[in-house]
């Protein structure tokens, strides 16, 4: 084994089963390059590199691994693991065109890109995330398009966005299955928050959006593959029986699964967490993966305000 995507696909299977010893600055694996059983293959989360104390294979995953999630789960005590992943392919067969600040696209292009880069900062994503997850464009189509791709980075889904107030307002490649949106990012293990749009998804730290007001047959299959053992739906207001259905199923599925009800202090409800903005939904995630909850399975969240609902070094509200 001498390719690291490989090595880090083994070393992603290996942590889901649980088939490691994570410690302060690395995690220790059985080696996948020898007969090691022992644990001797070492990932240094500092340096990103990986060596084998057996038989001394070693590899440099710098740029293709990511860890800084990994860390911050490790200082939470919460036992999830989070890899980013980049597309290895452009999405060139489907004319789209990642959104930026600055016009310097064809004029086809080009208003729509900006325009559709800084209604996503407004929504509170960041600009690191406008990169990652491959925000796009297309001539002439006034939409934001959300791309996923499989681990190969072939194009397998993407749903879209109005940038007007036209019908549809959300629209997706036909005739295909909802993914669990965020997975194609970063994956979990252990517990994940559920969340309706691809905006809430994008300020609730630790989620995957599922695209619609209702879990299907086949996400929860996936999450029960994933090893995923407790899952917190935070529906939108208006559809909170549909989030309490799909709390049903995944516990049917031997998920532990809670349906949360989220309400702003003193406001008018909310619509969805994507309203609530990056702050709120950061320590209402922080709160909800640290909780050992038993029944009922429908759990009532009271939070302030927002004060703000753009992204990143914005200031806080507590909960
Ligand atoms: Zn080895």
């Amino acid at each position: 084994m001498n390719d690291p995507r490989l090595v880090i696909s083994y070393i992603h299977h290996q942590i889901q089963a649980g088939n490691c010893n994570i410690g302060e600055d690395r995690i220790k694996l059985d080696c996948p390059v020898c007969d090691d059983t022992k644990k001797h293959f070492y990932l240094y989360l500092s340096s990103f590199t990986a060596h084998c104390f057996r038989c001394e294979a070693h590899f440099n995953l710098r740029g293709i691994l990511t860890f800084t999630d990994l860390r911050a789960f490790k200082q939470n005590g919460v036992q999830d693991v989070a890899i980013s992943r980049k597309p290895d392919v452009r999405f060139d067969d489907w004319d789209a065109t990642p959104i930026c600040p600055i016009s310097n696209h064809d004029p086809g292009v080009n208003s729509v890109a900006c325009q559709a880069y800084w209604r996503c900062i407004e929504r509170g994503v960041t600009s690191q995330q406008i990169e990652q997850y491959v925000m796009s464009v297309r001539p002439w189509i006034p939409r934001i398009y959300f791309p996923v791709w499989d681990d190969n980075g072939t194009l397998t889904y993407w749903c879209s966005r109005t940038l007007l107030d036209e019908e549809p307002r959300m629209d997706s490649l036909k005739d295909s299955v909802r993914p669990l949106y965020g997975r194609h990012v970063r994956r979990f293990v252990d517990q994940v928050i559920l969340v309706e749009g691809v905006f809430d998804h994008l300020v609730t730290r630790q989620s995957y959006a599922i695209l619609g007001a209702s879990i299907t047959k086949s996400q929860t299959a996936i999450l029960v593959q994933d090893g995923i053992r407790r899952v917190f739906v935070i529906g939108d207001v208006d559809a909170r029986t549909k989030a309490d259905r799909s709390v049903h199923t995944l516990v049917s599925q031997g998920i532990q699964a809670y349906s949360i009800h989220l309400s702003v202090r003193g406001q008018i409800p909310y619509k969805d967490p994507s309203d609530c903005g990056r702050g709120i939904m950061s320590e209402v995630a922080t709160r909800l993966l640290g909780m050992t909850p038993t029944r009922p399975q429908v759990l009532h969240m009271e939070v302030l305000p927002a004060t703000t609902t753009t992204g990143d070094g914005l200031p806080v509200p507590s909960v």
